[in-house]
């Protein structure tokens, strides 16, 4: 069986698995529901709307309605 004669220094090790950091950040598309700048294929994080403008619907609510909505109903 084939066998390294060498052990891979840290250096090269590390430099390797740096690769990832060379990788451009993916391209942010509006949201077809509020316009929004959104990372394709994840909820809209202003609307929580996923998918195209006529099959898409609200999955998440927004982080401050959700929040809000929490809120109220601790109180009562
Ligand atoms: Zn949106």
């Amino acid at each position: 069986m084939a066998v390294p004669k060498r052990r891979q220094s840290s250096a090269r090790r590390d430099s390797r698995r740096a690769q990832w950091m060379k990788t451009p950040v993916p391209a942010a598309s509006p949201c077809p529901n509020c316009s929004a700048a959104r990372m394709p294929h994840r909820v809209c994080e202003s609307c929580g709307w996923y998918g195209p403008a006529k099959e898409g619907r609200v999955v998440v609510q927004p982080k401050d309605k959700s929040s809000a909505q929490n809120n109220a109903s601790e109180n009562q």
